[in-house]
């Protein structure tokens, strides 16, 4: 396991000398150290990856040269699938199959990239045609620079490859900042990358906590680009940071996000895409089903369907064989899911199962949590809980579940269920969020955008947007006519005359 920071190709201490704990969420036990970087340290990743940048090893390069590499990391990534996973899990606690199923998204999303840095060389030159036919203008994509990435811990490998695998290919150098709670498969990617070929001081990756790492690294005045995941919260404070310098940024936030069931929907089907939806990776997922507006025809048959089933969910330490819900990520997480979880019973939300999972005596666990007949006013209803915790509603016409599912501040994702094809469409269109699933919960795809309305976020990443995020667009226009312009000397000529 790595500890130190990786910078210009090199692992190093912390200046400050300064380590965090990395703490396994299912036994609490102190498992490894990382060093704690701070403004120092900061200041020689992007020292380091200016250069790079400046130098042009990289952005010099052409985007089949850049797809090389990337499809090394891709290979690389791959081949140390089982190892990575297991990492993840130790750090995050997630089920060791969806820690797999992480890592080979994480090389796939490499994968994706390297293509569409290729197809950046033949869209190298794109001519446009002006309305002066004396000029011709052609726009060029050119990489945006030094970008700073900041990502959250629950998908720690594969968020840090939406960001870097799409900044590569644009051929921008970075500085990433994991989550210090979960930085342990960020930092191998380090190593990864560098066995891969990527030139050093291309991908600079420091550890530290959010305002000792993290806020100098949005401040520095050398990063031309911020890409952040995380709560609104510190998504706000880095758009505040990005303000003084007019940063190029792009947020990712949370989610409250609403799946409507009408009364023709199939009961079962409904029931298990809510419980991928909010079960999984622990409900700490920015798109998790956590608001479930039922029509009132099935609403109590749903509700005792929903609880049966997840009263079955096998809880545990993720590296166990059949867990399918391991612990939330660290004490603070516990706490804060925990403490909602009260607020929800204090608001009089019916509570018909879940809370603090005893059973086991150490890690931070919480079973499954269903609350039904949630008012749409309260605190559980409103906010991001982050948690294996869902909040149900009945609504009773079509115009009703929209309005319900639209009041809320976030707007990532939502999702609709009906047989009635033409009311599935109409729904997907009122739906205020950046993705809309019908029939289904949470199937995610590298090449489709990702992103929210609202205070969801700004911009998209994934696809070709994700690809636009690191790339600026220029216009390149020239005068092809021998003879002279004329427009000015006329001015001039009516001003005399
Ligand atoms: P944060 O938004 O605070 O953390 C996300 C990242 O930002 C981490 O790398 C964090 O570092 C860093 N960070 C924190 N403060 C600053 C700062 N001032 N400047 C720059 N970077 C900073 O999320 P939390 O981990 O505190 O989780 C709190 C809540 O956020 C969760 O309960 C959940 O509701 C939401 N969340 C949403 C996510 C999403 O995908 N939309 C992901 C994670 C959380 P460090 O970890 O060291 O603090």
């Amino acid at each position: 396991m790595k500890s130190e920071l990786f910078i210009n190709g090199a692992w190093v201490a912390a200046q400050s000398g300064g380590m965090i704990d990395v703490i396994d969420p299912a036994s609490e036990q102190v498992v490894h150290q990382i060093a704690s970087a701070e403004a120092a340290d900061i200041d020689a990743a992007v020292k380091a990856a200016k250069s790079a940048f400046d130098a042009g090893t990289w952005s010099g390069m052409t985007g089949a040269e850049r797809a090389k590499v990337l499809r090394n990391i891709a290979t690389n990534i791959e081949a140390r699938t089982e190892e990575l996973a297991r990492l993840e899990v130790l750090d995050n606690g997630k089920p060791l199959p969806e820690a797999r199923w992480d890592i080979e998204d994480a090389a796939a999303c490499f994968n994706f990239y390297a293509g569409l840095a290729e197809e950046l060389d033949a869209e190298d030159a794109q001519n446009i045609t002006v309305s002066d036919d004396r000029f011709t203008t052609r726009v060029v994509k050119e990489p945006v620079g030094v970008v700073g990435a900041i990502i959250p811990w629950n998908f720690p490998l594969l968020m840090a490859a939406w960001k870097v695998a799409p900044a590569l290919a644009a051929g921008c150098t970075m500085v990433l900042k994991p989550s210090e709670v979960t930085a342990l498969t960020a930092l191998e990617l380090g190593d990864i990358a560098q066995k891969a070929g990527l030139p050093d001081g291309v991908l600079n990756i420091v550890t530290g906590f959010g305002p000792s790492a993290g806020q100098p690294l949005t401040e520095h005045p050398d990063i031309d680009k911020l890409a952040f995941t995380g709560s609104v919260t510190t998504g706000s404070r880095i758009m505040q940071s990005a303000a003084k310098d007019i940063k190029n940024l792009s947020l990712e936030l949370g989610g409250k996000s609403p799946f409507v069931v009408f009364g023709d929907s199939d009961i079962e089907q409904a029931v298990e895409w809510i419980m991928f939806g909010i079960f999984w990776n622990q409900g700490e997922v920015c798109s998790a089903t956590s608001r479930v507006l039922v029509e009132d025809t099935i609403y109590e048959k749903l509700v005792a369907r929903l609880e049966l089933e997840a009263r079955k969910i096998t809880i545990g330490d993720g590296m166990d064989e059949g867990v399918l819900l391991g612990p939330l990520v660290n004490k603070s997480q516990y706490d804060k899911v925990l403490g909602l979880i009260a607020t929800g019973v204090e608001e009089g939300a019916r509570l018909v199962c879940g809370g603090a999972h005893t059973d086991i005596c150490k890690g931070y666990f919480v079973a499954p949590t269903i609350f039904a007949d949630v008012d749409e006013n309260s605190v559980i209803w409103q906010e991001e809980i982050f948690g294996p915790v869902v909040c149900l509603k009945s609504f009773s016409s079509e115009s009703e579940a929209v309005r319900l599912a639209n009041d809320s501040e976030f707007g990532l994702a939502a999702a609709v269920m009906s047989k009635d094809d033409a009311r599935c469409e109409r729904v997907a269109r009122a739906l205020r969020a950046g993705i809309v699933w019908i029939n289904c919960s949470q199937p995610t795809f590298v090449e489709a955008p990702w992103g929210g309305y609202k205070k969801s976020g700004i911009g998209r990443e994934l696809g070709q947007w994700g690809l636009n995020n690191y790339l600026e667009t220029k216009q390149i226009t020239r005068f092809d006519d021998n003879s002279p312009w004329g427009w000015y000397l006329k001015q001039a000529d009516n001003q005399t005359g």
